[in-house]
């Protein structure tokens, strides 16, 4: 079964929002919080593409697109930063995953580490919010008016299923994140407090007859 379990305590928090949501800002306070690891792929995909590395070379024209970078390649890029930060405490996972797929993936990856169940949050903010806030920060060469619709567009085919899959599976806090950043901040640390109480939100190795998703 399990080869290694991770800390028994481990806080694992999934960030799920579109473009604009504001993810980045909250994983940071989250992590901030709760004395965890804020893992974001987009940061890291970023840094790769400044850094021209082979990873950076592989995904730059993707990402400059607004279209998702292989499902191969994020798992490769995670890998390392997630196990680290899950004997650390936990993490934030911002960006991640993207795609019912790459939950998948990532649940059977966790499933042979013995991790346990995770919480996502989801950061629900209006279309036209959202264009705003994307057009004020104007980040890099992703962020023409064209590319951010396309952006949202991507975010509502492949990542909104994924609310379901958690709801289904595992637990899924939503949150009203067109609110100031302050509030919004403080409606999901009290949210997860509560969800942290509940006895199988730190469980350690996973029991095979259970089905619950690890991402
Ligand atoms: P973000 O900063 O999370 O909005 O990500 C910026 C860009 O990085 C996205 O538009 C995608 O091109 C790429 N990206 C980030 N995370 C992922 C992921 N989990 N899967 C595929 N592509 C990703």
């Amino acid at each position: 079964m399990t080869m290694q379990s991770a800390a028994p305590r481990a806080k694992r928090i999934l960030m799920v929002g579109a473009p604009g949501s504001g993810k980045g800002t909250q994983a940071d306070a989250i992590a901030k919080q709760f004395g965890i690891t804020h893992i974001a792929s987009g940061d890291l995909l970023r840094k790769h593409i400044a850094d021209g590395t082979t990873i950076g070379k592989t995904v730059e024209d993707i990402v400059n697109k607004g279209e998702l970078v292989p499902d191969a390649v994020i798992m490769d890029m995670l890998r390392k930063p997630v196990m680290a930060a899950n004997e650390t405490g936990g993490y934030v996972l911002d960006g991640f995953p993207r795609t019912v797929e790459q939950a998948e993936a990532a649940y059977r990856t966790a499933g042979t580490l013995g991790v346990g169940v995770q919480i996502a949050v989801h950061l629900e903010v209006p279309e036209e919010e959202l264009t705003r806030r994307l057009l004020a920060r104007a980040r890099g060469a992703d962020d023409t008016e064209d590319v951010i619709r396309h952006r949202i567009k991507v975010y509502e085919e492949k990542t909104r299923p994924l609310l379901e899959y958690y709801a289904s599976r595992e637990i899924l806090i939503q949150v009203n994140g067109a609110r100031p950043v302050a509030e919004v901040t403080w409606s999901i640390v009290v949210q997860l407090q509560r969800a942290f109480k509940k006895p199988n939100t730190h469980a350690a190795p996973r029991q095979a007859t259970t089905d619950k998703a690890v991402a």
